[in-house]
């Protein structure tokens, strides 16, 4: 037997990805990585010396840098040093994680809510937690790859239908065998196009057919709702989620995930989720930022009315100078550029302007979708969402995207 190849398939992988992103940095196209120097304040950031408008934060909310968030972590380290004794279930639980998850509970109106130390791992974590081998579980095709690789390690059928569409997810619903246990999951915001989910349809649809509804507010805490609360005020839904996950490193300037639902919900996890028992315990300085930051987000509501009105601003403008923005209604806005060396053009044009932009290209979403990825903040004044309209309009006809 011959057991010799040609190429290593490993060193071939390695070889492809290494040959893509040195023609990109050759090209002068490549923008991912990007060292940021310093916060310089409001949305501006330091990056090789140059002061940049940052439109391509996650923090909605402008809350990275808080003086009170950033003093609640001091203080933790303070009182609970910079790790913790292990795995949550030994040793790991301190009284701070505690607090942090009745905050989480509270501010999502549930009996109780646990946390992971990345969102991307609670996804993972609670979907294989929840659904196994003769399971079916519904994921909208836009939703974050995170929670298609929760559904692929649950090894539940995976059925996936068709963006936003309540009819296919229906047909799809109505064939799945009847005893089998069912989790639909979406997105509330969608994170390349801004849309959101029509959570009335889907609630409905998840009553007839006895289906478990699980929604991810990664774009959604602090940008939706009145007071920021997220999906379920936005559609006056109060308590029709099952399962509501969010992060803790967008609008909440930290980093974890968390899983909020009934208490019932939150016991099983704290006693099934592979992530909860055979991993660390999120470090205290970072559950104290996240704990305050809630608390900040409720007690400062003109954050959540500023980026409302700045997100108007910036999508409005954005159509009247002749973008195509999707079917955002939030504050992730993309701009249609078409071909990826399109996004890639506006970038470098945008970036000698000194706007901290970044392209989106395929695989990423579909070819000849390629885009730029823009936020908008509650830590952009006016002026400076004109100012980057007034250079979007500039480049993109110098680009030929207008
Ligand atoms: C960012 C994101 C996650 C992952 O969260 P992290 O805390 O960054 O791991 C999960 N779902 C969606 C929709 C996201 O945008």
């Amino acid at each position: 037997m011959d057991l010799k190849r040609d190429t290593d398939p490993i060193e071939g992988r390695i070889r492809a990805m290494c040959e893509r992103v040195n023609g990109a940095q050759q090209a002068d196209f490549y923008y991912y990585n990007i060292p940021i120097n310093e916060l310089h304040g409001g949305a501006t950031v330091l990056v090789d010396g140059r002061e940049m408008s940052m439109f391509a934060s996650y923090s909605y909310l402008g809350l990275i840098g808080h003086p009170r968030i950033n003093a609640a972590a001091r203080k933790a380290i303070d009182d609970f040093g910079t790790g913790t004794h292990g795995v949550r279930t030994l040793a790991g639980t301190l009284k701070l994680h505690c607090e942090m998850e009745e905050t989480i509970a509270e501010f999502k109106g549930t009996d109780d809510a646990v946390t992971f130390t990345s969102g991307y791992v609670t996804n993972l974590t609670a979907i294989s937690s929840l659904v196994g081998r003769h399971d079916c579980v519904f994921s909208d095709k836009l939703n974050h790859a995170s929670i298609v690789d929760g559904c692929l390690m649950s090894g539940s059928k995976f059925v996936r239908f068709r963006h936003n569409d309540m009819d296919d997810l229906e047909a799809q619903l109505k064939e799945a065998p009847f005893k089998a246990a069912k989790l639909v999951i979406c997105d509330a915001v969608f994170s390349m196009d801004g849309d959101i989910i029509d959570l009335p349809r889907v609630v409905e649809l998840c009553r007839k057919y006895d289906a478990w509804l699980m929604i991810d507010e990664a774009h959604s805490i602090g940008v939706l709702g009145k007071t920021g609360r997220g999906i379920e005020e936005h559609f006056n839904m109060e308590g029709a989620i099952d399962i509501k996950m969010g992060t803790l490193s967008k609008t909440i300037p930290s980093v974890g995930g968390y899983i909020a639902g009934s208490a019932d919900l939150i016991k099983y996890l704290r006693h099934q989720s592979r992530a909860y028992i055979f991993s660390a315990a999120l470090p205290p300085a970072q559950a104290a930022a996240a704990m305050e930051a809630f608390r900040v987000i409720l007690e400062e509501p003109w954050r959540v009315s500023k980026l409302r009105e700045n997100t108007k601003l910036f999508i409005n403008g954005l159509k009247e100078r002749g973008f195509d923005t999707m079917k955002t209604e939030t504050a992730i806005v993309p701009l249609l550029c078409g071909t990826d060396e399109k996004a890639f053009e506006m970038t470098r044009e945008s970036h000698k302007r000194d706007l901290f932009v970044l392209p989106v290209i395929s695989p990423a979403v579909p070819v000849g979708l390629a885009r730029l990825r823009t936020t908008v903040t509650a830590g952009h004044e006016p002026d400076e969402i004109e100012r980057a309209l007034d250079i979007f309009e500039q480049v993109g006809k110098e680009i030929g995207v207008l």
